[in-house]
């Protein structure tokens, strides 16, 4: 039987290298491409010997020429840290990227799955949010980079689609976790747990009252490998998340309480344009896919703490 040839941009990340995983096991060809702007060789270390893998050292903000069937562009930092730490760099990342996957998907009529975000809806003033709420962004703020970059992504596989016929899937991704989170990228969950391991603070920003809602990774790569299989009318964009809403206040109550930690809680500033709410709906997702997260917090915490208890030994 021929392998299915599939690329994954940002496949040394924390979802990429998942995913990775997942579509080998699935017995395609896995061609992964990173630049490790923060993403990291010991996620794919244990796949460079597989004969379904292959790696390339690659910016996706430069032309890329390969053969494939399938595309999931998931290049691009998600970290406020990391995409703020060079926000030209971001925008660059997901508008040049976008054209130039997109130019590859045109070529070699694969398909192409792109990793948008629940940031394209900004500091949404509906709550949950459907895929056809247009978003409440600052285009001017710090956040600005990842957010309209992702936006300008979203329209860039639109206007493909609707003039070179390209076959997008187009998912809006809510807060993921798992294990493979770097332990410093600044992200709620990692943080949290580092310090509650750690007996560090617990650095809350502003009062914790702020929401998210957060997904297990396992959940997630299920999500998109079945977007990807849809039939050829499914674009999206489809919201892919676990709608269970959490303040961040009980987020951290939940870490120290699991960890049987005696960290404290520190309050910090609020950073500029913290989203205050976010909620997915995903009924279009449960139609269409006949999807739903099925690892609650508790579960998903369980086993993200016990892979940072591993490495932080
Ligand atoms: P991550 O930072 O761990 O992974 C992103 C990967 O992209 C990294 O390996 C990085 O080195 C690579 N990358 C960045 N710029 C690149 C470039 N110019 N060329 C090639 N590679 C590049 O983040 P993640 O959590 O794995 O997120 C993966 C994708 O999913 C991102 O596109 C992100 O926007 C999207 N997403 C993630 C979440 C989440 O909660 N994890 C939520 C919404 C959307
Ligand atoms: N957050 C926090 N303490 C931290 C890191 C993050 O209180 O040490 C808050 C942050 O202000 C935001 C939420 O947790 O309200 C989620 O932050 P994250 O960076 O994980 O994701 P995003 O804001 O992009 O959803």
């Amino acid at each position: 039987m021929i392998k299915k040839r599939v690329l994954v941009t940002g496949g040394a990340g924390f979802l990429g290298s998942h995913l990775c995983e997942r579509l080998i096991l699935n017995n395609c060809d896995v061609l992964c491409v990173d630049n490790f702007y923060s993403g990291y060789k010991a996620n794919i270390a244990h796949l460079l010997n597989n004969n379904n893998f292959e790696f390339i050292r690659h910016d996706v903000t430069f032309p890329l020429y390969v053969e494939v069937d399938e595309i999931y562009n998931l290049a691009c930092p998600a970290s406020p840290f990391f995409y703020q730490s060079d926000p030209v760099q971001t925008t660059k990342t997901s508008v040049h990227g976008a054209i130039n996957l997109l130019g590859l998907a045109k070529r070699t009529k694969a398909k192409i799955f792109q990793a948008s975000t629940s940031e394209v809806y900004g500091d949404p003033s509906v709550n949950p949010q459907t895929e056809g709420y247009w978003g409440n962004v600052n285009p001017i703020g710090v956040r600005s980079c990842y957010d309209e970059g992702k936006r300008c992504a979203e329209t860039l596989f639109f206007d493909y689609w609707r003039q070179h016929k390209v076959a997008i899937k187009v998912a809006r991704i809510f807060n993921t976790y798992g294990p493979r989170m770097h332990p410093n990228d600044g992200r709620v969950v990692s943080n949290f747990i580092v310090q509650a391991l750690n007996g560090d603070p617990i650095t809350l920003y502003g009062d914790g009252s702020q929401t998210r809602s957060f997904c297990y990774v396992d959940d997630l790569i299920e999500a998109m490998i079945r977007i990807m299989d849809t039939d050829s009318e499914v674009t999206g964009p489809i919201n892919i998340g676990n709608p269970v809403e959490f303040t961040i206040k009980q987020l951290a109550e939940l870490i120290i309480a699991q960890t049987k930690s005696s960290s404290t809680i520190i309050c910090r500033n609020l950073p500029k344009d913290d989203p205050k709410q976010r909620q997915p709906d995903i009924t279009f997702a449960r139609d269409t896919l006949g999807w739903e997260p099925t690892v609650q917090l508790y579960e998903g915490l369980t086993k993200t703490i016990a892979y940072f208890k591993t490495i932080l030994r």
